[in-house]
């Protein structure tokens, strides 16, 4: 079991897993996600990059040398309820979905020409990938950026 602590660990997402890491980066947390590759590989980026390795396969999770949670549940609420019981609640804004890049505030002007005329229109804050380049907005698609935005 990995240590409590006020900052959660980065996270390797393994395979059958992709939409559990989709709704931690909503959550805020640093979940990358990595499916088709070796359980070798896996460790290795664990390793270097110092991530905790979530996964479903309890073999995988058992291998000595690298920090890994395994994670029984197969429904979605009881998988985010695992991973916040073992590494503690995310402090930080919600990561990009997509591809869990961090997201900057960019301007109205900036956002204009990314999103649809409506959006535009009636929008007036927008968040944007530094690695996808996709651009969030409140109260969009997006519930996650809306209540972490409400609790500040
Ligand atoms: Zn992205």
């Amino acid at each position: 079991m990995p240590e409590m602590g006020a900052k959660a660990p980065a996270l390797l997402i393994d395979a059958m897993l992709g939409t559990l890491a989709r709704r931690l980066r909503w959550l805020g947390y640093d979940a990358e996600y990595r499916k088709d590759l070796p359980d070798q590989a896996m460790i290795r980026i664990a390793r270097e990059e110092n991530r905790l390795l979530v996964t479903r396969d309890k073999e995988l999770a058992g291998r000595r040398g690298v920090r890994a949670l395994y994670i029984p549940a197969t429904e979605l609420t009881e998988q985010v309820q695992q991973v916040i019981a073992a590494v503690g609640p995310s402090l930080h804004p919600p990561r990009c979905t997509v591809c869990n890049g961090e997201l900057i505030a960019i301007s109205s002007a900036e956002a204009r020409p990314l999103v649809p005329p409506y959006v535009a229109q009636t929008q007036t804050e927008f968040v944007r990938c530094r690695r996808c380049g996709r651009v969030y907005w409140p109260g969009s698609h997006w519930p996650g950026l809306q209540r972490w935005r409400q609790g500040k």
